[in-house]
């Protein structure tokens, strides 16, 4: 098969587009022919590399991807030759005590797609049955690979881990990333009031557009924290989403007495101090996830489905074109998902 790999860690450089063994199905596995990837920061940081990650090299990046059913293993006998579907990258093992109590994105055996293992920037992947949903024939393949990994990630946060509920407030840090705009429509879904704060005006518009109620130009606003506070008369919201890092400050001080903080990422960096008097003295959370759980990705695939989510999409690239496609996600030129179109 045609895949983009590397070798070795680097810069967009070491992606290679070339040949490559197509995997063979195992029992209860399904074979994948991709028509579509879409992109996550992580692909970057997993392409340059991080001390102690231990990669079985060439690697190749992807979590997200679409396509159709070419064949499958013993076993499986929910999909046919033909179906079309989407990735849940989050691949637990199915057999240790959190996966069996439903928990599988805590699994003690956990992979991530495209991190621990091959990903999708590929003709054909291989992967268990229950890590597939069945899409209707008539669903692009590109919206549904731009939708998994996002917007599992943001509806498990706010819905089960930060229990956001209707009518509260949310802040979101950030306009323009893949999670963040899946944020402000799940918050907006549910019934919150959502304030954003970013830095550029074209981004903030978009978020408007898509059911931000509130926007603060950091650029403009420093301070953003006591925007915040002003807009909603020196309360403070009840949830922050937060997956910048370096903001956690600002994001502890934008918080009501009892708020909580989910993170599910750190795009500024991974170390940064917080003054812990405001955890304590303002009783506050800071609540952490990655990925979801099986149930949480057919309950929110569904609301895309239904069209009740929408992912924005930003760019398609070629996938031989995949360090350019890169290139514009590193440098946060997009709004919304970036594509790999794959022949
Ligand atoms: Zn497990």
């Amino acid at each position: 098969m045609k895949a983009v790999l590397f070798h070795q860690h680097g810069g967009p450089e070491v992606l290679e587009y070339t040949e490559f063994p197509t995997p063979q199905p195992q029992p209860g596995q399904v074979l994948i022919r991709l028509h579509a990837a879409a992109l996550n920061r992580m692909d970057v940081m997993v392409r340059n590399g991080w001390p102690g990650l231990k990669l079985d090299l060439p690697h190749i990046n992807g979590a997200d991807g679409a396509g159709e059913v070419v064949t499958f293993g013993a076993g499986v006998t929910d999909f046919a030759i033909g179906d079309h579907v989407v990735i849940n990258a989050n691949i637990g093992c199915g057999e240790c005590e959190f996966c069996i109590a439903g928990r599988d994105n805590m699994c003690l055996n956990w992979h991530l797609l495209g991190e621990t293992i091959r990903g999708t920037y590929a003709q054909y992947v291989a992967l268990p049955a229950r890590q597939l949903y069945k899409l209707p024939k008539d669903f692009d393949y590109h919206r549904a690979a731009a939708s998994a990994l996002v917007y599992q990630t943001a509806w498990h946060s706010l819905t089960k881990r930060g229990g956001l509920q209707n009518g509260e407030t949310v802040l979101i840090v950030g306009a323009g990333g893949g999670v963040n705009t899946a944020s402000v429509q799940i918050a907006n879904y549910i019934g919150a009031r959502v304030i954003v704060v970013g830095s550029e005006p074209t981004k903030l518009d978009m978020a408007q557009s898509i059911g931000a109620d509130i926007l603060i130009d950091r650029s403009k606003e420093a301070d953003w924290a006591k925007s915040v506070f002003i807009a909603t008369n020196k309360r403070g919201v009840d949830v922050v989403v937060d997956n910048v890092g370096t903001t956690f400050m600002q994001s502890l001080r934008a918080l009501r007495k009892g708020g909580r903080l989910l993170t599910v990422g750190n795009s500024g960096a991974p170390r940064f101090e917080i003054d812990n008097r405001y955890l304590f003295a303002k009783h506050l959370s800071i609540i952490g996830s990655t990925m979801s759980t099986l149930v949480d990705f057919k309950e929110v695939m569904d609301l895309i489905i239904a069209g009740r989510l929408a992912p924005i999409l930003d760019k398609t690239f070629p996938l031989q074109e995949a360090g350019l496609a890169q290139e514009r996600l590193w440098k946060n030129e997009n709004f919304g998902k970036i594509t790999l179109e794959i022949a």
